[in-house]
């Protein structure tokens, strides 16, 4: 197919209804490309007279490579003017978003794919900014100011949800103290799907967001997951009354291994007075205490009985582990009402006085989350999914070296796992 000569630059570039008034090679490695867009003289927006050309501006926008070249497009733009005396208007110019939005330093593509990489790949907005020849402010911008309006735009992102779980996340230490700062995720337990993200871990934000929503989607709503934390719990009773509490495994074996801690540490602290060090047997057995048992090799074993052997005289320690490998086992029984009547025993004996106090107390909370707690067999909604959300943030953190701005947390994370529709970004321009 032959192509007109004069359209020929038009096409390599790609952009309809511009004209390629010339290319430069500053720098190997660089190409400027010199653009401008054609228009129809316009008239005055008050008083309707055609308007006159004021002046010419150039605009330097960072493009997509070309060639095995970095590309900035250098775009001169016609500034009108009313010539009419007594009108009074400004100059202006005309916007062509399909070039790049008004306030973007990326072109419209450039910031397009931007987003994409960081957003959907995980790719760190470092790696990009080089990729375009940028810097890191212009393209963590652009994934947001485009990343947000994605989300923004999606509005069937949000399907119907038969699980919800509440979770909580770290999202920043800030300051000299390091303080932490608290995020909430909403997930679809069932499919793993990030809903949101909101701030803190108390019950506000998180009622706000589900105040928000539907009616008709609330009722949806059959099971809320959550932690063993009183807050989340106060989100549920409040806002979804109707659906039936659960406590996922993930939490319920972590509160065992918390305990078991807690005992290795009093007994280690009575035995030896102080804290561990790194020849004392407990404390050298403290990550083969909290292996899942079938994880541990016959090595692994054998010393493991040894260490607490020799550093747990009372057997306090080896009570605690038994104690969490007990509760571990829950998750093997498939029957809720055998996981329930099991539950229920195991609860009481952990209370009994023989046992060492975190025990006890450790069969206390089984006890007053029993419910919540198999309802898990009955519902097999997890928040594993959530769980496996928080390893991905933690992935999209250390791509982004952490974050400064829950709003730029937020967007990152969402655009990461909160399955937006890609198909949309072509037709993105953000405000
Ligand atoms: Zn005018």
């Amino acid at each position: 197919m032959e192509i007109d000569p004069t359209r020929m630059c038009e096409l390599l570039v790609g952009l309809p209804g511009v004209d390629v008034l010339g290319v430069a090679v500053p720098d190997p490695g660089w190409l400027i490309v010199h653009v401008a867009a054609r228009e129809q003289r316009p008239n005055c927006a008050r008083c309707g007279t055609p308007a006159w050309v004021k002046d010419y501006r150039d605009v330097d926008l960072v493009d997509l490579p070309a060639f095995d070249q970095r590309v900035v497009l250098r775009v001169t733009r016609t500034r009108w003017c009313c010539p009419a005396t007594r009108c009074g208007v400004g100059s202006w110019t005309i916007e062509h978003t399909e070039i790049a939005p008004a306030t973007q330093k990326l072109t419209t593509r450039a910031g397009r794919w931007a987003t994409e990489q960081v957003g959907r790949y995980a790719r760190s907005v470092a790696e990009v900014a080089n990729a375009l020849g940028t810097d890191w402010h212009t393209i963590n911008d652009a994934v947001i100011a485009y990343g947000e309006a994605l989300i923004d735009a999606d509005t069937d992102r949000i399907g119907t949800v038969r699980a919800l779980s509440l979770d909580e996340t770290l999202f920043m230490r800030e300051g000299p103290w390091r303080t932490q700062r608290w995020s909430t995720q909403l997930v679809d337990a069932r499919t793993g799907q990030l809903l949101d993200i909101v701030e803190g871990r108390d019950a506000t934000a998180p009622a706000v967001w589900l105040d928000a929503r539907d009616p008709q989607w609330l009722a949806g709503i059959r099971w809320a997951v959550m932690d063993m934390s009183g807050p989340y719990k106060a989100v549920f009773d409040t806002m979804l009354p109707d659906a039936e509490q659960v406590i996922d495994p993930f939490h319920v074996v972590k509160h065992a291994n918390s305990k078991l801690d807690e005992c290795r540490r009093r007994v280690q602290n009575e035995t030896l007075g102080h804290r561990g060090h790194k020849h004392d047997p407990l404390y050298r057995c403290r990550k083969l205490l909290l292996k899942a048992e079938e994880r541990l090799d016959p090595a692994g074993g054998v010393k493991l009985t040894g260490l607490l052997r020799a550093g747990d005289p009372r057997g306090e320690v080896a009570y605690a582990w038994h104690a969490k490998e007990a509760v571990r086992f829950l998750y093997d029984i498939p029957r809720p009402d055998l996981a329930a009547r099991y539950l229920a025993e195991l609860a009481a004996d952990l209370q009994d006085n023989d046992f060492p106090i975190e025990v006890r107390s450790l069969g206390r909370t089984l006890a007053r989350w029993r419910v919540e707690i198999v309802n898990w067999h009955r519902s097999r909604a997890t928040n594993g999914p959530a769980e496996a959300i928080n390893n991905l943030v933690k992935r999209v953190k250390r791509a982004a070296f952490g974050f400064r701005k829950f709003r730029h947390y937020r967007i990152r994370s969402l655009l990461y796992t909160g399955r937006p529709d890609w198909n949309l970004l072509p037709t993105i321009t953000p405000r």
